[in-house]
């Protein structure tokens, strides 16, 4: 470039040499040199210029290119450094593909564990579809029958209602027909006599000698042989006049008819099926008195408590009408009524009360009772020193009744058949409530196994013994005397009851005469040996089946 910018002086074209003298044409030509240089050094100048400003850019080029190469080694350098960056990643990235592959790998797996899985609970989803249908099908039907059932519910209930309403107007015909059964009941007692008599005949027993035939005859009733016997005939054989005319005894018969007779074979549930009605009407609040009497060995023992041994099919009076007793109250019950029940056992021999339920210390002879009355102006009787025990089932009865033959026992061996000498008194008070209609009635049934009726021989040489045994003798017939004189006169209606001669009688006098209902066994022996008290007790048994006392009342408040 420099090359062209200045072209040399030497190439400008020179004029010819002037002469010497030509001062004027040499200055002209000085001139005109001048002229050209002074152009040319313009020129130069200028070319210079051009020069220095191409300097200039080149100098700015470079400066520009040098920073570009500054830039471009900075970004070479950047460049660098991404791409190690970029190769160490990719080293990175490398790894953590095969970790993934690795991954991946183990994924696959799971996911056909899962897919297995998948199929497994596709399985079972269809089976618990199915399952579920039927759950629904059954809850449908479930719903079905809820709402059939419901609809009955209702109807039930409506039944109720009424079943309720008809049954409480059958409660009230039910209690209405109660008491007309217990005001026929009472009527027909009436009818019957408020004082009946039973003649019980015990069997022949082992080791006894078997009576000739025709002694003792059960002769059938108007109703021929399938009515209930009530008649009874006994022979007795005149042994005088036998040995007086040389010809075989003549022989009387005796003839009894009593409101119910039974022969040796009747049994312990044919006997108390007879008395029955007799025990209920106690509920029904009448005083009820049932009386065993006969001489010792005749079976009034057997009849009142039963047979020895426990066995059932022999239990006597006392446990069947308390048992009849319970489950009839239970029964009672139903119909609104409550009853409790309260037992005393006593013994009163030779005129003396003891306690047969006692225990421990009261047992002695320290134990002696009294006869009072409940308080100051009242009727009721209570036995000082005795047991009042409340009973409601069988269990207790039976554990009070073999108490009281234990407490028996021990004074048997203290003295001698002192069983047979004194009077054992069952009383059972019986309360009954019926709440809701202010009912109330309260009655004794008395259950007394008398002494022996039998007569000491006035023809016998009295011992220094002897004179006791007479003692208590007059004492228990003087007692049984009582007993038939005050049934005579509430009988004939007398103004005075000798209820006081005798501690029986004066126990039992609220359940003997007006209100009462009275009921005597007389017991007999079927032995030709035993004639003469048998007939004593039939001749006594008589008598009393002769009177009739009052209108029974019940104790009703
Ligand atoms: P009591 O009390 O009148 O003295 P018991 O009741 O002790 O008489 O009876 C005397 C005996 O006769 C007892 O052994 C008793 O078991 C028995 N006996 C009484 N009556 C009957 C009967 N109906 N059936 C069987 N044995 C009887
Ligand atoms: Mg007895």
């Amino acid at each position: 470039m420099l090359a062209t910018a200045v072209p040399p002086i030497a190439g400008v074209k020179k004029p010819s040499k002037r002469p010497a003298w030509d001062l004027k044409g040499q200055l002209c030509d000085l001139n005109a040199e001048l002229k050209r240089c002074r152009e040319k050094s313009q020129t130069l100048d200028q070319e210079n210029q051009q020069l220095r400003e191409q300097l200039k850019e080149a100098q700015q080029q470079a400066k520009d290119l040098g920073t570009e190469r500054s830039t471009l080694e900075g970004e070479l350098a950047r460049v660098r450094t991404q791409a190690e960056q970029g190769q160490q990643q990719l080293g990175n990235l490398s790894a953590h593909v095969l970790e993934l592959e690795e991954r991946l790998g183990t994924q696959e797996g799971l996911v056909q564990v899962l897919q297995k899985e998948q199929l497994e609970l596709q399985e079972e989803r269809r089976g618990l579809t199915t399952r579920l249908e039927e759950q629904e099908r059954r809850l449908q039907a479930s719903e079905a029958a809820l709402s059939s059932s419901q609809a009955k519910v209702a109807s039930l209930q409506q039944e109720a209602t009424t079943q309720a309403a008809l049954l409480a107007e059958r409660g009230d015909r039910l209690h209405g027909l109660e008491m007309e059964r217990r005001r026929l009941h009472n009527q027909l007692q009436e009818l019957k006599g408020n004082i009946r008599v039973f003649c019980r005949v015990r069997p022949v027993l082992e080791g006894e000698s078997t009576p000739s035939p025709g002694f003792l005859l059960f002769p059938p009733g108007p109703g021929g042989p399938t009515d209930p016997p009530t008649r009874l005939s006994l022979a007795r054989s005149d042994d005088r006049r036998a040995t007086l005319s040389g010809a075989p005894a003549p022989t009387t018969r005796h003839d009894f008819s009593f409101d119910r007779v039974f022969p040796p074979g009747s049994r312990q549930d044919e006997v108390f099926e007879e008395i029955s009605m007799l025990v209920q009407s106690a509920l029904d609040g009448y005083p009820v008195c049932i009386f065993a009497y006969g001489q010792t060995g005749s079976g009034k023992t057997f009849t009142m408590e039963g047979g020895p041994g426990g066995d059932p099919q022999l239990e006597g009076l006392i446990p069947r009408a308390l048992r009849h007793l319970f489950s009839v109250a239970q029964e009672l019950n139903g119909q609104g009524w409550t009853y409790s029940f309260v037992a005393s056992y006593v013994e009163i021999y030779n005129e003396t009360v003891r306690d047969l339920l006692a225990t421990g210390t009261r047992k002695g002879p320290g134990g002696e009772c009294e006869i009072r009355r409940a308080g100051p102006g009242s009727e009721e009787l209570t036995i000082t020193n005795a047991r009042y025990v409340p009973v409601s089932c069988e269990k207790e009865v039976e554990t009070l009744l073999h108490l009281a033959r234990q407490n028996r026992a021990v004074a048997r061996t203290a003295q001698n058949e002192r069983s047979s000498r004194s009077h054992s008194v069952f009383q059972l008070q019986i309360s009954g409530e019926h709440a809701a209609r202010g009912l109330q009635c309260i009655a004794p049934l008395n259950l007394v196994d008398l002494a022996g009726s039998e007569r000491l021989d006035p023809g016998l040489a009295l011992g220094p013994g002897e004179r006791d045994r007479l003692r208590e003798t007059q004492a228990i017939n003087s007692s049984l005397s009582t007993l038939g004189l005050v049934i005579m006169a509430l009988s004939n209606k007398e103004s005075y009851v000798p209820y006081r001669n005798s501690k029986l009688t004066y126990l039992l006098q609220n359940s003997l005469g007006g209100s009462a209902k009275m009921l005597m066994f007389v017991n007999i022996s079927p032995l030709e040996e035993n004639v003469s008290e048998s007939l004593n007790s039939l001749r006594f048994a008589s008598k009393v089946n002769q009177c009739v006392i009052g209108t029974a009342q019940a104790n009703k408040k």
